[in-house]
């Protein structure tokens, strides 16, 4: 079944209304993995944000269907509601609130907006446990402040157990390869292997194979300047690993 279908989606910085997006076309379908691969600058973060409504970013064109709704009329917070997951890690250190209280708040948040009743401190505990062990966190971790001297294993991790915790039908994974050692990345692609079922799909951005022989991508797409030039298998993924993207928009 279709899930997210773009079609010849533009985009500017809202400030200066630099084009960054000249007319990407992404066609998804629940249960597939999507990387895209692309040069530094060649707006793969850009695309996401405009997938989640980022407020940096204006849509000049084209359009973006999620579950047969426009996505481009709702708010970033109702395409969550929808089901579009992006990480809302704040770069920032949050005195005083521990990571257990902020994922609480955040699932609530949640639960509110579908009518649910909110889950306490304790409900919350039994809950989240059990998704620890996916992301191979101890229990402690939960008790720390939010961003407080977490490594970049440990952030890449907590993005996962907040997309275990809220759930998604599309979540978006911008480089969450990025500065992890191999143990770390090990932890995070079988984490979200694990997340993955027949129904949801995940759209990762990467930079490394390696990542790739992990999470076994339906599709890889190259981005060039604000399009997608070349879809296909691994393939182009070791053929980039081999000679660099020249070697792909030659191909
Ligand atoms: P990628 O993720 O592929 O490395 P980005 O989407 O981050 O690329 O950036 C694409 C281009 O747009 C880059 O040249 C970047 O500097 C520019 N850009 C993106 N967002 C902004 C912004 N908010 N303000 C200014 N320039 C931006
Ligand atoms: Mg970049
Ligand atoms: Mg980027």
């Amino acid at each position: 079944k279709l899930l997210l279908q773009v079609k010849d989606l533009r985009a500017v910085i809202a400030e200066s209304k630099q084009e960054i997006l000249k007319g990407v076309n992404l066609v998804v379908y629940e249960g597939e993995v999507h990387a895209i691969m692309g040069k530094n600058g060649s707006g793969k973060s850009t695309f996401s944000k405009v997938l989640v409504g980022h407020p940096d970013y204006e849509v000049t064109g084209g359009s973006i269907i999620f579950k047969g709704e426009n996505l481009l009329d709702m708010e970033p917070e109702e395409r969550s509601l929808a089901g579009l997951f992006m990480s809302f890690q704040s770069p920032v250190e949050i005195p005083g609130v521990s990571n257990i209280d902020f994922l609480n708040m955040a699932y609530n948040a949640r639960r509110r907006k579908l009518g649910l009743p909110e889950l306490g401190p304790i409900e919350f505990y039994g809950y989240i446990s059990p998704k620890l062990d996916l992301v191979n966190m101890k229990i402690e971790f939960l008790n720390r402040n939010v961003n407080e001297g977490f490594s970049g294993g440990e952030r890449k991790r907590n993005e996962i157990l907040q997309l275990a915790v809220l759930g998604a039908d599309l979540a978006i994974l911008d480089e969450i390869d990025s500065g992890l050692d191999v143990d770390a990345l090990e932890d995070v692609a079988k984490a979200v292997n694990g997340l993955l079922t027949q129904k949801n799909s995940v759209l990762m951005i990467t930079h490394y194979i390696r990542l790739l022989k992990s999470i076994k991508p339906t599709y890889i797409h190259i981005m060039e300047d604000g399009r997608i030039v070349k879809t296909g298998d691994i393939t182009i993924a070791k053929i980039l690993e081999k000679d660099g993207y020249k070697a792909i928009s030659a191909a």
